[in-house]
């Protein structure tokens, strides 16, 4: 689904999901038109779906499931037409038959995809992206608020790509991790976890059951402790009408796609939380997805230092520009980010004289 290419190539990711459909992918395509404009990135908005069960399949039968969606929408795609990424179900590994398929029939083109394995053109510090560009949104918080990080506490539900790699640079940026969850609860420390340590026993275990010297909590609990930031960086719609109400977060940080009900938002907003939005948030992937394609349109690879570097200046002005605007106009945050975005996508299709 191509939503909106009035700013440059479509950009987005595609999922495998047994409950993937139009109306979600046609919604998922919309925000990415809204987040790549919102991150002044040369992009427009799409998404793929394919309605099956990853895990059910075998990696060959992955293989040739990804090699011949590949080859239906090969007309679709192209390195200055539309870019996949992985996205829920997808990964690296599909990435990199996906770039396989369309080069047998255009050529070696690795600008085609994005999210590829380091090895094929990915780019290095696309692992630790979001979470990265989610800390970033923090620290300018802070710096807004006049807060110290070591003053202030965090929590985060969801312990996957995004979750541990926010929980892993803000312990190391001096911020308290006093709780984390994934799908099957969580656990909490007032005083604060280490988070290097508990890193090494779920890499081991893969579960927080029988980590010592925490409360184990479920994923609800979790969500209505007392924190300075709550941040669902799980699935969508964690918090509604049924829980807002007992959120006692100062400020709520959207590193999971739509984690927040529109009903749950009205109530937040009339209890004074503050929430930055998905599409302020979680952007940092498909602004290092935008590095890794400018490397490979090169033939180039960047190293850390300046993915990350580049990336915080990318986030932070994109914080400033929704802050500003949101404090200008007396709006949400929400609605300033929204704003923003449509208002950018207005002016290029103006520019280029849709009618
Ligand atoms: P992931 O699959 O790596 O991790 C998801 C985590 O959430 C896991 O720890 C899982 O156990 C936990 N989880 C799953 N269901 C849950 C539930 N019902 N309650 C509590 N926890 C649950 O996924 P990810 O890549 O970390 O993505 C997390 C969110 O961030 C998604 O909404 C995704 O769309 C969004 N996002 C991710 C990226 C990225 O670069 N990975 C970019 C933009 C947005």
């Amino acid at each position: 689904m191509q939503h909106n290419g009035a700013r440059g190539p479509y950009k987005g990711g595609v999922r495998y999901h047994p409950e993937a459909d139009l109306e979600e992918v046609r919604a998922l395509a919309s925000l990415m038109t809204w987040k790549t404009a919102l991150a002044g990135l040369p992009y427009g908005g799409a998404k793929g779906g394919v309605q099956v069960n990853p895990g059910q399949l075998s990696v060959g039968e992955l293989n040739r499931l990804t090699r011949r969606y590949t080859q239906s929408i090969e007309h679709l795609i192209g390195p200055n037409r539309d870019i996949p990424a992985p996205d829920l179900g997808t990964n690296a590994q599909t990435m990199a038959w996906m770039m396989d398929a369309y080069g047998s029939i255009h050529g070696y083109t690795p600008a085609i995809v994005t999210g590829k394995p380091v090895e094929l053109g990915g780019s290095i510090g696309r692992d630790s992206a979001t979470g990265r560009g989610a800390v970033f949104v923090i620290d300018e918080i802070c710096k807004k608020q006049k807060i110290n990080p070591k003053n202030t506490n965090l929590i985060i539900q969801g312990f996957g790509q995004v979750g541990s790699w926010m929980a892993q640079i803000a312990f190391e940026k001096g911020y308290k991790v006093i709780g984390v969850s994934n799908v099957n609860g969580g656990i909490f420390s007032n005083k604060g976890i280490d988070i290097p340590n508990l890193m090494e026993f779920y890499h081991s275990n893969k579960t927080f059951e029988g980590y010592q010297n925490v409360e184990h909590i479920s994923n609800n609990d979790l969500l209505i402790s007392k924190c300075d930031f709550l941040i669902p960086a799980a699935i969508e719609r964690v918090i509604t009408e049924k829980n807002a109400d007992q959120i006692k977060a100062k400020i709520i940080i959207e590193a999971a796609n739509h984690p927040v009900t529109p009903e749950a938002d009205k109530i937040l907003e009339s209890k004074q939380i503050d929430i930055y939005p998905d599409t302020l948030v979680n952007s940092g992937g498909v602004i290092v997805s935008y590095f890794e394609w400018i490397q490979n349109l090169y033939q180039h690879q960047w190293e850390i230092e300046r993915v990350n570097s580049e990336l915080q200046k990318i986030i932070t002005k994109a914080f400033a520009d929704v802050y500003d605007n949101a404090k200008n106009k007396n709006i949400s945050f929400r609605l300033s980010a929204l704003s923003l975005g449509l208002d950018r996508v207005i002016h290029t299709a103006d520019l280029r004289g849709y009618i």
